[in-house]
């Protein structure tokens, strides 16, 4: 984490943009984190191998039966089902960063997400999601019924999306102000096959997108989606609206941090299709948030699994003779590293695939070459901003909890407060700020991440809300603080869904499993829940 104060300018385009005519600059010192989750111990390792140094020899050692590896959405479902199951004799180790992508913070009583902020309504097929929601008293009745009944704190309440188009906000997404009517048809035309594609079956008999996709259907016809982008689908099915491509350039950026000409067109359908669950008590495709994002849902789960978590890195996972696996994890205490050795009959390696790489022994005997089969992963930007007061809206529709401008790279904003449930709004809010670095390659924008200034990844995180509010927008802001990932999510390009090393690691039943969002080449909740129900099945069988 680096500590730093900077200054923010807000001036003559900002306030162009409120529509005022003379622009004015001024100068403001906001106090600032960015936090690089990761980053501390990346470095320690790369410079103690650069230095050829060993760590120091493990000053502690313990044995468990099950030993889960990283403490995302995936590896804290492994230790809910487990302990649900009555099978505790588990511990954790967190990795760089608890909760990882469902990780939060809080400016005193404003909580705020660092990573993923919502969950859709899970559909009949994400029974594992179901049973955890009901387990943790998210879905009060009914957890397998056609609609469930859910606890309506956590159900989104209107008014959910907006987008700035043409300098006016209006409802949803998708550009409809002024935008001819051929265009609106297009837009139309593509979601009537939306709803098709959702109701379609392959030639095996399984629906041909859903979650999890384990489930999906491998029928060859539909697989060739894989084989080429978003956009060329699009134009191979006549889709010319500028407007209908934006809107699914920018679905593509937000879902999977990179843009629609570079996902997978399975991929880019798979997410429409598939994220359709219903419920008693709230409209068809709904979402689940909280205030800090998947971070309260994250906790509720560490604590349903009985809190077995333990701070640490894995540095070496590795099977022994005889049976059972060896991992060797450190922790820096004030920059001095200490190591510890765990001994345990399985483990759980739920950290992303790209770490896996370097800390499971041999992991090519287990058909996964890392050189050809490490997906490619999109860095994100998470920035958010404590705001003293609610800055002038531009006209037509109020602040909804999510907030998109018609421009690229930025994903707009969320508002954390949204579901506070309040006569008058608070006085204080958190705006969370979304920024994938789709507009560089990932590898260009991880250099750029590692060297901009503070003041520079504020310009980027703060590119929308200046387009939104002008310079009344550093006016009302008290303090930023910005999560840098450079390794957030795996990109599903087109060939993803034929990655045998995945294949092979996602068949694997031994005493090293895995479980990550990665297996399935993407990275969602129900995806990352998936692996780790299914892993926490097989030690336990
Ligand atoms: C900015 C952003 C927004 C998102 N928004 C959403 C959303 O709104 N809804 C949604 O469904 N999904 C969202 N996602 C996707 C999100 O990644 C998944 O929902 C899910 O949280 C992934 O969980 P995971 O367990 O697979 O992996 P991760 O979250 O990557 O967790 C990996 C874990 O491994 C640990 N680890 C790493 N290295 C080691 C090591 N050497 N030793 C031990 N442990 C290690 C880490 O500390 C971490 O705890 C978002 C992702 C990002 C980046």
């Amino acid at each position: 984490m680096d500590r730093r104060s900077f200054l923010l300018w807000s001036g003559v385009g900002g306030a162009a943009a409120l529509g005022t005519v003379a622009g004015f600059s001024h100068w403001q010192e906001i106090p600032s984190i960015v936090h690089y989750p990761g980053r501390a111990e990346g470095h320690f390792l790369r410079n103690l191998l650069r230095d050829h140094r060993s760590l120091p020899p493990p000053s502690a050692q313990f044995e468990t039966d099950v030993v889960i590896l990283g403490s995302g959405i995936a590896g804290l479902t492994a230790a809910w089902k487990m302990n649900k199951e009555g099978h505790q004799n588990f511990v954790m180790i967190d990795g760089p960063q608890p909760y990882g992508n469902a990780a939060g913070g809080h400016f005193g009583d404003l909580a705020y997400p660092t990573g993923g902020h919502y969950l859709p309504l899970p559909s009949p097929e994400s029974v594992h999601v179901r049973e955890l929601l009901s387990d943790l008293g998210i879905i009060l009745r009914n957890p397998l019924s056609e609609r469930p009944y859910y606890d309506e704190r956590f159900i989104l309440h209107g008014p959910e999306e907006r987008l700035l188009f043409n300098g006016q906000w209006q409802d949803g997404f998708i550009p409809t102000e002024g935008v001819p009517q051929q265009e609106r048809q297009e837009h139309k035309r593509f979601f009537a096959e939306v709803e098709r594609l959702r109701a379609l079956r392959g030639s095996d008999g399984k629906r041909i997108f859903v979650f999890p996709t384990a489930l999906s259907s491998t029928d060859p016809e539909w697989q060739a989606l894989d084989r080429i982008t978003l956009k060329t689908w699009l134009d191979q099915q006549g889709y010319r609206s500028p407007t209908l491509h934006w809107y699914l350039n920018y679905c593509c950026r937000d879902d999977y941090g990179t843009r629609y000409d570079q996902v997978s067109a399975w991929a880019g359908l798979h997410y429409y299709c598939s994220r359709w669950g219903q419920a008693e008590n709230a409209g068809n495709g709904a979402w689940l948030t909280w205030p800090g994002g998947l971070h309260p849902l994250a906790e509720a789960m560490d604590n349903a699994a009985g809190k077995r978590r333990r701070s640490g890195t894995a540095i070496s996972l590795k099977s022994v003779a005889g049976g059972g696996v060896e991992v060797v994890y450190f922790e820096l205490v004030d920059g001095v590293p200490r190591t510890t050795r765990v001994r345990a009959r399985k483990a759980i390696c739920a950290m992303p695939l790209y770490v896996a790489a370097r800390v499971v022994e041999g992991i090519t005997n287990f058909g996964f070459d890392p050189a050809i089969h490490v997906p490619s992963y999109a860095p994100w930007m998470v920035s958010n901003f404590l705001m003293s007061d609610f800055p002038e809206e531009l006209p037509q529709v109020p602040l909804c909890w999510d907030n998109v401008v018609y421009q690229e790279p930025g994903l707009g904003y969320v508002v954390s407060t949204h579901q506070d449930i309040r006569a008058t709004p608070p006085q204080k809010t958190v705006f969370s700020a979304y920024r994938a670095l789709s507009d560089h390659t990932p590898e260009s924008a991880r250099q750029w991440l590692e060297q901009a200034s503070a003041k520079e990844l504020l310009a980027a995180a703060s590119a929308d809300l200046k387009t939104a509010y002008g310079w009344k927008f550093s006016a009302c802001v008290e303090r930023v603080e910005i999560t840098v990932r450079g390794h957030a999510m795996a990109a599903p390009r087109p060939g993803f869904r034929s990655n045998a090393g995945l294949q092979a690691l996602r068949e694997l039943d031994g005493p090293i499993l895995f479980a990550h969002a990665d297996l399935s080449g993407f990275s969602v909740f129900e995806e990352a829940a998936w692996w780790g129900y299914r892993a926490a099945q097989l030690v336990m069988k």
